[in-house]
């Protein structure tokens, strides 16, 4: 890892060299990304590793070449490093997918009953659980009162499992995971966590925290796209139908029965995608070697100072959730008062090289809660400066100026 060389960047732990990204052209930034919770760009130890893997490449657990041998040892060790990132227990296996979507909708096939969520979810962790027996809570203005509505909830009727987002895609904000598992727990429910947007922020650890599931995609977590994953309890997914009919799910075949393989292979029939899971775990390895606390630092400085930066500009609106959840990744939801987002997107791309998102974000009942039919979305990531904040809070405050 390359020591920073940008006075600007605050980040103490990672420099831009270690994402494939041109960022700098002439000692200029062209890009400014704040787009890093939509996809965020590969690592450089992650495009490495992937290279590396590329020559002996082979389908796997399904020969006895030297190449086969290598692939399935490598695809086997994917799944440890990302146990080990996220500190899996030994009853909790890593099935690989090919993203949240995919092992969400894994999971809600296994469930043994119903499932409570809430109403502020990315679209990934509402709809698939509609296959249950679903009960949607509406979230409160407050994240106490919300915990005390789910606690209403799991206590009025049994259900067998919580899901929540980690960290909102759209705000940021992050629930009280390790207290809502112990509520979970004492209803008699397990709890789901997707960490699409909490994975390549916080470290997560299954077993410190008590989470039963866990989803994330590795294009989030600076990995390219294609796989994610599912972790999580081995009962249930080793009592479900296996999520794809086909080879390699199964330990022996007749016509008229079929004897299906433990988890996490009988949830991942087909070839496998092999450079995928290797990918994620570089992305895991890496992830893991940087200092925790200065990416959180960084975070939370440049996090600060973009909302600072916004909310001084006029007609600028920051959305969020809950009025007393002081914690949130880096990501910042905005609207500008008489600009339509995806005008304010396209004015920042054009003019200021900025890259951020705009719309729905795949996140409708939320939206719709927090009283918008669109909006800005900013999100920083390793790669971000401080440098690149002032630029976006610039050309957003020259907009407002320029009045079209
Ligand atoms: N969950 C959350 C919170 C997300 O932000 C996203 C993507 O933006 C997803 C799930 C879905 O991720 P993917 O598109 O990689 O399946």
């Amino acid at each position: 890892m390359t020591a920073v060389v940008d006075p600007t960047c605050a980040f103490a732990s990672v420099s831009s060299h270690d994402l494939r990204v041109p960022l700098v052209q002439g000692g200029t930034r062209i890009y400014a990304n704040f787009d890093y919770a939509a996809s965020a760009p590969a690592l450089q130890q992650v495009s490495d590793r992937v290279a590396q893997a590329l020559p002996g490449y082979a389908s796997v657990h399904r020969g006895a070449g030297y190449a086969s041998r290598i692939s399935t040892d490598c695809y086997e060790a994917s799944r440890d490093s990302v146990a080990r990132f996220v500190g899996a227990g030994d009853d909790q296996v890593v099935v690989f997918t090919r993203n949240t979507t995919d092992s969400l909708n894994l999971l809600a096939a296994c469930v043994p009953g119903d499932t409570v969520v809430l109403d502020i979810e990315h679209h990934a962790n509402l709809l698939p659980w509609t296959r249950n027996g679903r009960r949607v809570v509406r979230a409160a203005d407050t994240v106490e009162e919300t915990v005390r509505r789910l606690v209403a909830e799991l206590c009025a009727k049994p259900a067998a499992l919580l899901a929540v987002t980690g960290a909102s895609n759209v705000t940021g904000e992050v629930l009280p995971l390790p207290r809502l598992a112990e509520i979970a727990h004492l209803c008699g429910a397990r709890i789901l966590v997707d960490a699409a947007q909490l994975a390549p922020h916080r470290r997560i650890d299954l077993q410190g925290t008590g989470i039963d599931y866990l989803a994330f995609s590795g294009h989030k977590l600076y990995a390219p796209f294609g796989a994610g994953v599912l972790v999580g309890r081995r009962d249930w997914l080793d009592a479900a139908p296996a999520y794809l009919a086909g080879g390699g799910a199964v330990r022996q075949v007749g016509i008229e029965r079929t004897e299906w393989a433990a988890a996490p292979q009988r949830h991942e029939a087909g070839s496998p995608n092999v450079l995928g899971a290797v990918a994620i775990a570089a992305a895991c390895d890496t992830l893991a070697g940087f200092d925790a606390a200065a990416c959180a630092e960084h975070e939370r400085v440049l996090t600060e100072r973009l909302r600072r930066g916004l909310e001084s500009v006029a007609g600028v609106r920051l959305l969020r959730i809950f009025a007393d959840s002081p914690d949130a990744v880096g990501i910042v939801a905005f609207t500008v008062d008489g600009f339509e987002p995806g005008r304010v997107a396209a004015y920042l791309s054009a003019e200021h090289g900025i890259g951020v998102r705009d719309g729905r974000f795949c996140a409708h009942p939320l939206l719709a809660r927090l009283g918008v039919d669109g909006a800005l979305r900013a999100s920083v990531g390793l790669g971000t400066s401080a440098d690149d904040v002032d630029r976006l809070v610039g050309a957003i405050g020259t907009l407002v100026e320029r009045g079209t």
